[in-house]
Parts: structure tokens; sequence; C-alpha cells
């Protein structure tokens, strides 16, 4: 069978048009999940909402949508648990992602279903994927799309430096909800492909791929989603003609792919490292704190702003100005 004629699949199309959506939506959030470290924010929500598509075979209900409501409250209630406090927040999540996942495949049970119904949901399916299904994907990805993209610059700014975020005014508890809701979201979106245990996987790792090559924030959220897409789709495809031998669930195959990808652009993006450093016309600027009580905040190579080479020193592009290290103050320009 060749790729046309498993793309004229009524159940492929339908496949690949959920993978592409997937293949935009996680990882245009993941970006800033990965800015805000929390790379497992997605693996905890996921393990949660197993709870929710086993609610919906319980009541007969849309598994999508039992999926996505109880993801969306384990979202806002794993934002809480972190919000106060360190002390015991790492064990209140670890209990909540194991009671999720448990919970899940014990109510799956009581509703009659074996594992492999659940099966379809944890590590995605390739014929599972219900018309019905795709139209709730699309709509679901326009949302997670339009919210990332439109409030880039706010998410941006709470995701790299809450501290400046707050003193700037934007309202970081909200923006913290926001992207916590959009991630769960998104994983509702890629449970039919990738599946609930992988999809973190893909939030992340198109990120750090693109992150080898992109020089700005707005390339590196662009190239995450173009990787998603041609992971997702890839593996999906190639899962698809695995499958003629033996069982192979989309799952593994799109995140196999994307650490694939993720391999194969490491050397390039180590050798423009070396190369951006050995072309760099002046010293690196070390990070010194501001001296003015309106800007707490050092910048430096990492610190999230733009960086503007600028005559002999650096411009730090920061709340609509250039800044800049001069002796032990910062100048705008
Ligand atoms: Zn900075
Ligand atoms: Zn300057
Ligand atoms: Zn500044």
């Amino acid at each position: 069978m060749t790729l046309l004629d498993l793309l004229a699949l009524d159940f492929m199309q339908r496949a690949l048009v959920a993978a592409l959506l997937t293949g935009l939506a996680a990882p245009a959030i993941g970006t800033f999940i990965v800015q805000r470290r929390l790379a497992l924010l997605g693996d905890g929500i996921g393990h949660v909402a197993v709870t929710g598509v086993a609610l919906g075979l319980l009541t007969g209900a849309s598994p999508t949508w039992t999926a996505v409501v109880v993801a969306v409250l384990g979202a806002v209630l794993i934002e809480l648990i972190r919000e106060r406090g360190h002390t015991n927040g790492d064990v209140a999540l670890a209990l909540l992602f194991y009671g999720g996942l448990a919970g899940g495949v014990l109510i799956t049970g009581i509703a009659g279903q074996g594992a492999a119904t659940l099966q379809a949901y944890l590590f995605g399916s390739l014929t599972s994927i219900s018309g019905q299904d795709v139209w709730v994907t699309a709509a679901l990805t326009v949302v997670v799309l339009v919210a990332t993209l439109g409030l880039s610059p706010q998410l941006f700014a709470v995701a790299s430096d809450q501290d400046f975020a707050r003193v700037a005014g934007l309202r970081v508890r909200g923006y913290n909800l926001l992207i916590a809701v959009l991630a769960a979201v998104s994983i509702t979106v890629a449970m039919r492909t990738v599946g609930l245990l992988l999809v973190s996987a893909l939030m992340v790792v198109p990120v750090a791929t693109s992150q080898q090559l992109a020089r700005s924030f707005r390339t590196t959220l662009l190239g995450a989603m173009l990787v998603g897409c041609l992971a997702s789709a890839g593996g999906l495809l190639l899962s698809a003609a695995l499958s003629f031998r033996a069982s192979v669930a989309p799952g593994p195959t799109i995140v196999l792919l994307a650490l694939a990808m993720f391999t194969a652009t490491w050397p390039l993006g180590a050798w423009l490292r070396r190369r951006s450093r050995l072309m760099a016309p002046f010293p690196e600027v070390a990070a010194t704190p501001h001296r003015s009580t309106e800007h707490p905040h050092a910048h430096g190579d990492d610190c999230g702003h733009p960086a503007v080479p600028h005559g002999d020193h650096v411009d730090y592009v920061h709340d609509g100005h250039r800044h800049a290290v001069h002796g032990e103050h910062y100048d705008e320009h």
C-alpha cells in the first residue's frame, strides 16, 4: 500500500488533520511552559485527565469533553498548589498525579471497559478518531492558538520574569492560570493522536529543537509549531505504515520522531552557538543589577530580553526602552 492509498482512507484523513492540529497547539503553549521552566506541567495534567476520560466512559458522555473539564480543573488546582509555596507542594502534586491515573484506570474498569479502550487515550489511536472529534479538536486548537499568539507579549513577560511582570503592572496570577488552562486544553487536543501519557513530550521536545536554531522568542515559537507539525504528521504516517506489520500506536512514533529531530539539530545548534561566540565583536556583558528601584532586574545572557549589539556594548530591549550596562548602572538608549 502506497502513501496515497493510505491517505485515501477516511480514518487516516481524520487522524492526519487531528495530528496537524495537535502539532500546532501543543508546542505553541509548550514554548511558554518551557520558558517558565515547568517542562513537566503537561505530564501532570495528562495524568489527571485520565480520570476525565474514564468519567466519560462511565457516564456515556463524550470522553473528549469530560477530559477537557477535568484537565482544566486539574490545571487550576496544580497552579494553586504551586502558588502556595514549595514546602509540601511537590508531594501534593505527586498525590494528584497518581490519584488521577489510578482513579482513571479504576473508573474505566467500573464502566465495564477494558484496558484496550483506555490505551487509545493513553498512547493515541489511529482508528478511534471520529469526525466529531476532529471538529472539537479544531475548535480547541483555535482557542489555544488565538490566546497564545494574541497574548504572546504578556505571556512571554510573565513566563520569563514574574517579578518584572508584576512591577510592570501585569496580572501575573491571571496569566499563570491562563497558561495552565491552555496547557490543559492542548493536552485534550493531543489526546487522540499522541495520547495523555506522552503529550508532554510534544509540548517540550519541538520547543527544545527550535531553540537550537532560533535566536528570538518569536522564531522559537513559530519554529516549534513547524517542528510539532512535522513530527506529528510524520509520526502518524509512519505508525500507519508500520501498522500493517505490527500494532504500532501513533503516540510513541510521534514522540520518537520528535526526539530524532532534536538529536539531528543538536550538533548544528552547538556549532551555531560556538560560531556566534567567536564572531561576537565585544566580550559578553556580565549581568549587573539595576541601581534604579524601578527595574529590580539584572539583564544578562538569558534574562529573556532581546539583546541588541550597539556600538561597543549590548542593549537589552526592556519595557519599550533599550537598556545597557554602563559601569555600575543601566542607561536608557
Ligand atoms: Zn533583562
Ligand atoms: Zn546602547
Ligand atoms: Zn532595564
